[in-house]
């Protein structure tokens, strides 16, 4: 599908493109709203949605409300800290093979995987250090 580009939607990529938090359209919103007083959260949820149908970006689903949205389309996996909900990029090579290994297993006609790893962050980890010292 043809897009027009707009102001609104170059502004959201951009904003995706300069961070590595994995941001939620709330967070989008609340950063664009300063700048655009006319911006919605429908419009940022709909700027979105035309984005990942143009492959510029991809959505890591959460749940309506707790999607996250990346700018990074390489192929790569995410820490989830299952204290603060932060998102990281993991550095570890892509699991390609595991694709082919599902297909030989099944009938199903496989697109892709996913993998997730669950833990706590840096910072979380400090701040549960600092309240044992504290204790
Ligand atoms: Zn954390
Ligand atoms: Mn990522």
């Amino acid at each position: 599908m043809n897009y027009r580009k707009t102001k609104q939607r170059e502004r959201i990529l951009e904003l995706l493109q300069g961070t590595k938090a994995h941001p939620t359209a709330e967070w989008l919103y609340d950063k664009l709203k300063t700048e655009m007083p006319d911006i919605s959260l429908g419009t940022v949820y709909r700027n979105l949605k035309v984005l990942i149908d143009q492959s510029e970006i991809q959505k890591l689903p959460f749940g309506s409300g707790f999607d996250r949205f990346d700018a990074d389309m390489s192929p790569h996996y995410h820490l989830i800290c299952e204290q603060c909900g932060s998102v990281e990029d993991l550095e570890i090579p892509f699991y390609k093979e595991i694709n082919e290994q599902a297909q030989k297993s099944s009938s199903f006609k496989i697109s892709g995987h996913r993998i997730e790893f669950y833990g706590i962050c840096d910072h979380c980890q400090l701040t549960y250090n600092n309240n044992q010292i504290t204790n």
